[in-house]
């Protein structure tokens, strides 16, 4: 009898310790990294095929080691997280942002189902997080016209601060190729230039921004020869160039300078000539929709049903860091490019899937972060989301992710 309580114990002993070795696992949940994971789940999307019913992702450090069928990976890890109802997904991208320059928290915006995030404009700096944090990639600054678009709406002083706004002015092309080799020395992982001349109504950039008002337009803009100086530079060191442009003009000339992606479906009216020939050109087009929802419909709207008429690549954005969005996945953004991007035919699964590569494994590529960013084939990065539901019928969910993963470590988890 003695013998039997001195057993039962120990084994509560034993019982009590292994308790308080799980409550600190939790409370060191987002630091700690286990040497494996597995995640189960009743709906899986890894970025690129349709969803597949009953699946798991096994997790090894910070990378994904294999996906396949619960069954298929019996035994292969203890440390299970069983996700009931829900679906599994990658980490979302977000292609169109401006987290370091409007001093938005990077954690916020990771909670909320981004795990990676393009700035496009704002202080330079070289690519950080992935392993638990929001991975941070940065153009650094627009570069503009002196006297122009973005400097003339933030900060019109534009003597000083150098590389850390939101703009750098250059007035030659030997000044101009001088910027994009500081800009790639400093870690920018892409070029962005502004052929922006401002006027168009309902636009974000015509609202007033701190305490001065809005210059009148038209804004100067980067000449011709600059901005091919710019784009040969920049494709002689690797990276791509991102023109932000609005209106005709600025279109035409990034269009004429060879522009790999436009950040933004223009605002104003652009002609089907040129719609086609941007794609034709494959030019990517970044959507952020829904910030521009008070540009007139006969321009945002148009233009960007049109481009999916002539077969556009569309990658999401949605500007996260402005104040009529959210700062984590934008559903609305999501909704806007499946009723706007899906071309002649009635909208099918097809078009809905479409819409989630675009803000996964298309994203992903684009980004020459790790050639799987976006995915959940084996060997991506273990930034994982998971929602209660079906987030293919209610987009709405994703805003509120039930689980996130950054590189294997678990950042929410509401299972
Ligand atoms: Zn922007």
């Amino acid at each position: 009898m003695k013998t039997k309580y001195h057993y039962l114990k120990s084994f509560c002993l034993l019982l009590t310790w292994f308790l308080s070795q799980a409550v600190s696992t939790q409370a060191l949940a987002t630091e700690a990294l286990p040497s494996c994971r597995l995640l189960i789940a009743k709906q899986l999307f890894d970025g690129v095929n349709y969803p597949q019913a009953n699946m798991a992702v096994l997790i090894e450090g910070n990378k994904v080691k294999q996906v396949g069928t619960p069954e298929s990976l019996r035994g292969q890890c203890r440390n299970r997280i069983n996700l009931g109802d829900a679906t599994i997904m990658p980490g979302f991208i977000e292609s169109h942002a401006h987290v370091t320059f409007q001093n938005v928290r990077k954690d916020t915006v990771l909670e909320h189902g981004i795990t990676t995030v393009q700035d496009t404009g704002g202080p330079l700096h070289p690519k950080e997080g992935g392993q638990g944090k929001l991975r941070l990639l940065s153009t650094g600054p627009i570069i503009q016209a002196v006297g122009g678009y973005p400097l003339n709406i933030f900060t019109p002083d534009d003597t000083v601060g150098g590389l850390a706004k939101v703009g750098i002015s250059v007035a030659t092309t030997a000044e101009a190729e001088l910027v994009v080799q500081q800009l790639v020395d400093g870690g920018a992982t892409a070029i962005k230039i502004a052929l922006e001349p401002g006027g168009e109504i309902g636009a974000p950039w015509m609202q007033p921004h701190g305490d001065h008002p809005v210059p009148p337009a038209p804004w100067s803009i980067l000449p011709k020869e600059i901005v091919q100086a710019i784009v040969n530079k920049a494709h002689k060191l690797g990276k791509r160039v991102i023109a932000h442009v609005g209106e005709q003009d600025g279109f035409d000339r990034a269009l004429a300078a060879g522009v790999d992606e436009l950040a933004h479906m223009p605002c104003g009216e652009i002609s089907d000539t040129s719609l086609q020939a941007a794609v034709n050109a494959g030019i990517t087009f970044v959507t952020t929709i829904d910030t521009l929802a008070s540009c007139a419909p006969t321009g945002l709207h148009s233009n960007t049903f049109k481009l999916g008429l002539f077969g556009a690549n569309f990658i999401y954005g949605s500007e996260v860091a402005h104040d009529n969005v959210p700062w984590g996945i934008n559903a609305e953004e999501m909704h806007m490019m499946l009723h706007l991007t899906h071309g002649a035919d009635a909208i099918n699964f097809d078009d809905v899937i479409n819409v989630f590569k675009s803000v996964t494994s298309k994203a992903g590529k684009r980004l020459g972060v790790h050639p799987l960013l976006g995915t959940l084939a084996p060997g991506a990065p273990a930034d994982i989301i998971a929602v209660r539901g079906n987030p293919f019928e209610r987009f709405k969910i994703l805003e509120y992710p039930d689980l996130v993963m950054s590189g294997g470590r678990v950042i929410v988890n509401k299972f």
